[in-house]
């Protein structure tokens, strides 16, 4: 194992029900260390760059009108093991699979509406930071 960097977003269906706080906590309860951390509201462009890998699927659409539809908390978080670490935290994409005690058992909807983001690799979670806040290396 070893010390990485892992995306999280706070979607937003959560800013909706002014719920960032729970998240917020949560992270720093699990022992991250906040590198950078913003509110913003996505552009469309932004999203589908974001989620490329995604094009194409019949979700997308759905997904890229979501995240872009009000703000959002995108943090760059930095723990030993954080991207297994953070995915294990929020849960199963889907909140309805999700276990209990998980951010998306908690706070998420649907499959769509599933209240945060975690980057799912090492190269992902460096890749995605960079994505939002170029040089947070430095952090
Ligand atoms: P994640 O890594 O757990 O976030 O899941 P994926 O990378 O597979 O999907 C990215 C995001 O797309 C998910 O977090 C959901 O917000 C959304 N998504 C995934 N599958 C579906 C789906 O079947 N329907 C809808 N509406 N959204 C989906």
């Amino acid at each position: 194992m070893s010390v990485q960097r892992t995306l999280a977003i706070i979607k937003p269906d959560v800013v909706e029900k002014r719920q960032q706080g729970v998240v917020l906590q949560r992270i720093l309860d699990e022992g991250f260390r906040v590198l950078a951390m913003r509110q913003a509201r996505l552009s469309r462009q932004a999203v589908e760059g974001f989620y490329a890998v995604h094009r194409g699927k019949p979700f997308f659409d759905e997904l890229c009108d979501f995240m872009s539809r009000g703000p959002v908390v995108l943090l760059a978080l930095e723990r030993e093991n954080a991207v297994a670490h953070w995915r294990a935290v929020i849960g199963a994409t889907n909140p309805a699979n999700a276990e209990p005690g998980t951010i998306r058992k908690e706070l998420g909807s649907s499959v769509g509406e599933n209240a945060v983001h975690g980057s799912d690799s090492e190269e992902n979670g460096a890749r995605e930071c960079d994505y939002f806040f170029a040089g947070v290396d430095q952090a």
